[in-house]
């Protein structure tokens, strides 16, 4: 069941729409102000948020910002008319959708839908280690939210680790996964990329805390 968290400081319109999500298959978790939220947010790991601009405390537009930083997880703003949409879309909050108010709770719905359905998957199309994570579907790898840019020998090493997180990987293994079965060149080109892949993802690559030779063996990511 999808989880909406829903920020909304007029008690009534809060009740209304949770109400309607829920008769709707969704699981509510709801906050009054953008405090309690960013921290619900933080805990609780929604699939989807949906937050007034206007609110108590942070507003929705910097709990938008703080929360873009952190997560991939789609934001819907719930703004007034007027100037306030301009700040909503000028400010670049990061949020993926608003909703002039006052709306339909059929849009809502409809909107809250759309969000999930381009949302990236928190699950299996992502792989986390540490402070790095890597997009399988989109093929990228991020060290603290930074991109680095991987060869794709690199990339599918990685990957390969990533899935093995904490096991041991002989140079056989890795061979097979990275290079195919029918490689017959050096298997040394292994411990090559690992240096490579060390010197983008290390803070220190000659003292690796990640990426780890476990001698005799092979290698391990932490
Ligand atoms: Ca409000």
């Amino acid at each position: 069941m999808p989880v909406v968290l829903l920020v909304e400081d007029e008690a009534t319109l809060l009740g209304l729409v949770a109400q309607h999500l829920e008769s709707e298959g969704f699981r509510v978790i709801q906050a009054s102000n953008g405090d309690t939220a960013l921290e619900l947010a933080r805990r609780e790991q929604p699939d989807v948020c949906v937050f007034d601009v206007m609110l108590p405390g942070l507003d929705g537009l910097s709990l938008c910002r703080i929360l873009r930083k952190e997560s991939e997880v789609p934001i819907i703003l719930l703004t007034a008319r007027g100037a306030e949409i301009d700040r909503v879309i000028g400010l670049e909050s990061g949020a993926d959708d608003y909703i002039v108010k006052p709306f339909s709770l059929p849009e809502l719905v409809a909107r809250v839908r759309a969000a999930l359905r381009r949302a990236p998957k928190p699950h299996g199309d992502r792989l986390l280690c540490g402070d790095v994570s890597l997009d399988l579907a989109a093929r990228r790898v991020y060290l603290s939210d930074q991109e680095v840019k991987l060869s794709h020998k690199e990339f599918e090493l990685l990957a390969t680790l990533m899935r093995n997180k904490g096991a041991v990987l002989s140079r056989e293994f890795l061979i097979t996964q990275v290079w195919g079965y029918d490689f017959d060149g050096d298997p040394r080109t292994v411990d090559v990329h690992v240096r490579w892949l060390r010197e983008k993802l290390e803070k220190d690559p000659s003292h690796p805390q990640r990426l780890q030779t476990v001698r005799g063996v092979g290698y391990r990511i932490d």
